[in-house]
């Protein structure tokens, strides 16, 4: 299949119950995934349940590599385009099973269970491969540079970082007394799985679509660090081994190799721009909250259960978490205020033309009746409108009439500049678009004259011979926009019956109130 073939029949995956027409690559997954599942979770119990033994070690081993098979099986069935992460997460399983597989050596073989070991190497190495693999999955999906979702998942991190140095890191220590391969161990554990959470956190947090495959790598990913975290409670405090956290490590293998044989799994590193309200939900916002809350959280719990208190650590994440809420806010705040602003200018101008619309036409009347009348500057309000429009809507089509609308503006507003440019200082002129095929002009510094004039000199400056009526009101200084404005609409209407194609003045008022 060619690549542009394959583009062509990209379909919609989270259809269900779609038959998939041929040569489409499937969306569903098929028998073998099924197979897969189903003999993966009866093997995981029935090795769960089985007593301490080799067997029941050789069966985990099993499962395991069965697992890391299953993954190599699910890379070579979908070809992925971008595979590095799931060679990385395979080999990284594969990696720690060697640790499992010398661990069985230690314990049936040699009879001996050592403190530090070559299989803390390969525990410790799978780590990395892992998170590398899962990394490569978040870059591919991040498209632009998702800094929220990386501030967010800082933030999980550090109040993670928190929860584990006093659950795990801090009594591990402790219980390590003074052997320093025991005191590495106790740290190096926990840090390993804050790596595994921080990336499930960015792999959660990255934008691109939530399929099957990232469902099954999520579950996974989270089942590994629930049985890391269990076992390591559990051996720190020297309380039996429960058996169980065995149960979740092997299905977070079942659930590797269940991801990589969906065929969504293609989709994975599939990159996505991400929404901004999209990427912002109830539900990061209750998360970050919870996550925020961690620190405070931590101390009062340690004070009302009389616990020994962590200031340094609180103290030290609560200054980091806090800064980083900062940050994650002040981020917010420029995507608002840029939004804002963006929103002020649509709601300011007309959208065909791009001049000030009525509602701005209004504002702006009122501000410089207030000018004109502490400065003594005359001011005047035309209002111009396009001769017999619905015909040349009619005759050329709307979207032609659209067009003329256009123009006109861009002429008008031109002849105005040139006009502003020999007027001098203390002139002001506004066009707006007062609606449908109505403009109107308020012109400061200008007389009832002059402001004629001014109109009339756009006439030869409207485009395809398109003629105009106009009406010519001067502000008397005391009387409000509705008024002066109804004046120069009544110039206006005799301008049309005179006619059209002329500039009228309203009838002028004898005593000005101001100049
Ligand atoms: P008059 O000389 O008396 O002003 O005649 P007229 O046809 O211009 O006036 P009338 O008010 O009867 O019609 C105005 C027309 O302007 C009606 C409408 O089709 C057209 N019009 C209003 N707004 C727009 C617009 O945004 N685009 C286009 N293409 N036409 C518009
Ligand atoms: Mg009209
Ligand atoms: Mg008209």
């Amino acid at each position: 299949m060619t690549a542009a073939s394959a583009e062509r029949v990209a379909l919609p995956h989270n259809e269900v119950r779609r038959v998939d027409p041929p040569g489409v690559t499937p969306t569903r997954p098929d028998a073998f995934f099924r197979i897969h599942l189903a003999v993966g979770v009866l093997l995981s119990i029935i090795c769960t349940l089985l007593p301490t033994s080799v067997g029941r070690d050789v069966l985990y081993t099993v499962i395991s590599y069965g697992c890391v098979a299953m993954m190599v099986v699910g890379i070579r069935r979908h070809k992925p385009a971008h595979s590095r992460g799931w060679w990385l997460v395979a080999a990284g399983i594969g990696i720690w099973a060697v640790g499992d597989v010398l661990w069985a050596v230690y314990t049936w073989v040699l009879d001996i269970a050592p403190a530090f070991s070559v299989a803390d190497v390969f525990y410790l190495a799978s780590y990395v491969v892992i998170a590398a693999g899962f990394w490569s999955f978040v870059q591919a999906r991040r498209q632009d540079s998702d800094r929220e979702g990386l501030i967010d998942a800082a933030i999980f991190t550090v109040g993670s970082i928190l929860i584990s140095w006093v659950v795990l890191m801090r009594p591990g220590l402790e219980a390590a007394e003074a052997s320093m391969g025991a005191q590495v161990l106790a740290t190096a554990y926990p840090l390993g799985d804050l790596l595994l959470l921080a990336l499930l956190v960015c792999l959660l947090t990255s934008q691109g679509a939530r399929t099957p495959a990232f469902g099954w790598l999520v579950a996974a990913n989270a089942l590994l660090l629930l049985a890391d975290s269990a076992y390591q409670y559990t051996a720190m405090r020297e309380t039996a081994y429960s058996q169980y956290v065995s149960l979740a490590w092997l299905l977070g293998y079942v659930c590797f190799a269940a991801a990589a044989l969906h065929p969504s799994m293609r989709q994975l590193t599939d990159s996505k721009s991400g929404d901004f309200d999209t990427r912002f939900t109830r539900g990061r916002l209750l998360a970050l909250t919870v996550a925020s809350l961690v620190a405070p959280g931590t101390l009062l719990l340690q004070l009302a259960l009389d616990l020994p208190l962590e200031a340094w650590a609180v103290g030290l994440s609560s200054v980091v978490l806090f800064l980083l809420v900062v940050w994650r806010m002040s981020g917010l705040l420029r995507h608002l205020d840029a939004q804002a602003s963006q929103l002020a200018d649509l709601a300011r101008t007309d959208a065909l033309t791009g001049l000030p619309n009525r509602r701005t036409s209004d504002a702006e009347l009122a501000r410089m009746q207030n000018r004109a009348r502490s400065e003594g500057i005359p001011l005047c309000v035309a209002v111009l409108d396009l001769d017999h429009f619905k015909k040349f809507n009619d005759t050329f089509g709307h979207q032609a009439g659209d067009n003329l609308l256009m123009a006109t503006a861009t002429a008008w507003q031109e002849r105005l500049g040139q006009a502003q440019a020999t007027a001098g200082p203390g002139h002001q002129a506004l066009l707006g678009r007062w609606g449908g095929e109505e403009f109107v002009l308020l012109l400061m510094g200008h007389d009832q004259q002059d402001a004629v004039r001014l109109v009339e000199a756009l006439a030869p400056a409207t485009p395809a011979g398109q003629s105009f009526s106009a009406g010519v009101a001067r502000w008397d200084g005391l009387e409000s926009a509705t008024d002066v404005f109804a004046r120069a609409d009544q110039a206006l209407y005799a301008a049309k019956t005179a006619g059209r194609a002329q500039v009228c003045a309203a009838e002028s008022l004898n005593d000005w109130a101001v100049a």
